[in-house]
């Protein structure tokens, strides 16, 4: 069987260097030898481990979030209710599990689950089927109609592409095939320079500057939407608040970090997401933008000091100790509280959202 490394291998071997996007598109979404494709990246005994994974309450309160947005809008029925790259289909189990508060909610939505990975459809398929989801492989198959949109660390599996300040301006990096190794490259000065942005023009040499189109297009569909046909979007994932040069493309597997060329197809890889660069391209397309701001103001805005009173209110012991810990993992600043981030986007009439102080 081919893998996501051989095919890499023969196409830099056909057509010369390719660029860290093209890298990373192979690398984690190639149909059938990709890193996503192919497996369950998730939890204690996979790669890595999500805000979901960690404790009910992030979908719980995502949940609430939705059913809160909704009533804002006028509570249209029947609506989108959509997530991107949903994983194990955990977030939105006990999201719908606690918009159970508001029966008309749940019957006037309907689910949609953008998803490449074949064995992740199928875990959503268990945890999800009761609510007869439709799956997409990308936004342009889902239907017209108001949407409530959720994407928890969707953003920063999109291909990134990645430029170098050198003597004479800035050059694409790029991955080339030497004696049989891959190595980083830069590759010619081409039209794709255009793509970094002015904010990005200044660096001294060496300095690496990231752009990822995908996630902008996406911003600029998602923001298109809400302005045209409402409701809100609402994304969740690391990065800076503010547009900054410098390298985060990483790869981890088994919770450890690795050196990105050496785990093709069988590593995470990610990028920080740029979100004053994603806030803007929805703003452009019409949209209301929230946020972004740190997960931990988010999610205690939304009460989960309370929501994990109230669990250990019932809890035993242990279990309150898990609950305690789980709530320090997602707010804590040293923790995912400060680096994560929350970003919504709405209809330019939805002046403010549960969340957005
Ligand atoms: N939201 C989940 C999973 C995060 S991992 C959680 O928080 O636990 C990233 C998810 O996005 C996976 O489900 C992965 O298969 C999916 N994904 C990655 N790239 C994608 C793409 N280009 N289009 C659609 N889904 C993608």
């Amino acid at each position: 069987m081919t893998s996501a490394l051989d095919l890499l291998k023969r196409r830099i071997a056909a057509s010369g260097p390719v660029t860290v996007a093209e890298f990373m598109r192979i690398a984690l979404a190639e149909q059938g030898t990709g890193y996503y494709a192919t497996r369950d990246p998730l939890g204690g005994a996979g790669d890595f481990i999500t805000a979901p994974e960690i404790s009910q309450m992030f979908g719980e309160l995502l949940g609430l979030w939705c059913v809160d947005s909704w009533e804002r809008a006028g509570a249209p029925d029947p609506f989108l209710l959509v997530e991107l790259g949903p994983g194990r289909g955990t977030l939105m189990a006990d999201a719908l599990r606690a918009a159970k508060v508001r029966r008309p909610f749940l019957s006037a939505m309907r689910l949609h689950l953008v998803e490449i990975s074949r064995p992740l459809r199928a875990l959503q398929e268990q945890r999800l089927g009761a609510f007869h989801p439709l799956w997409h492989d990308d936004l342009t198959t889902l239907p017209d109609g108001p949407a409530l949109i959720v994407g928890n660390e969707f953003l920063d599996a999109l291909p990134i592409h990645q430029f170098q300040m050198t003597e004479r301006g800035w050059r694409e990096r790029g991955v080339d095939l030497v004696n049989d190794t891959l190595a980083w490259t830069l590759l010619p000065p081409g039209p794709q320079l255009a793509l970094l942005q002015a904010a990005h023009k200044r660096a001294k040499p060496d300095e690496i500057a990231e752009v990822c189109p995908a996630a902008l297009s996406i911003a600029s569909t998602v923001g298109a939407r809400m302005a045209e046909e409402g409701i809100a979007a609402l994304f969740i994932d690391y990065g800076p608040a503010d547009s900054a040069v410098g390298e985060s493309l990483q790869a981890v597997k088994a919770h450890r970090f690795c050196d990105p060329l050496a785990e093709i197809g069988a590593a995470d890889l990610t990028g920080h997401v740029d979100f004053a660069a994603v806030a803007n391209a929805a703003r452009e397309a019409g949209a209301r933008t929230h946020g972004a701001l740190a997960q931990a103001t988010f999610l205690e805005t939304l009460g989960i000091r309370t929501r994990a009173a109230l669990l250990s209110a019932k809890a035993s012991e242990a279990d309150r100790s898990a609950i305690a810990q789980a709530m320090t993992r997602l707010i804590d600043p040293r923790q995912m509280g400060s680096l994560f981030k929350a970003l919504a986007i709405s209809h330019p009439d939805l002046q403010e959202l549960a969340g957005f102080p």
